[in-house]
């Protein structure tokens, strides 16, 4: 994999995980205390191909 990293974890459910590709995609996952976490997958022509965000305790 050529591209940046960026990791980080509070040690109590938060979560980031961040990577940049070189040709400009990103991927981005975040973790949150509740549960929740968000994905978003933008290609390097901006194109968002995904977006999402999934709560645990929803319904
Ligand atoms: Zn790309």
């Amino acid at each position: 994999m050529s591209g940046s990293r960026y990791h980080e974890d509070d040690g109590s459910g938060m979560v980031c995980d961040d990577v940049r590709y070189d040709c400009g995609c990103r991927e981005i996952s975040h973790q949150f205390h509740d549960g929740s976490c968000r994905t978003r997958v933008t290609r390097h022509d901006g194109r968002v191909l995904v977006n999402q965000l999934s709560a645990e305790h929803a319904e």
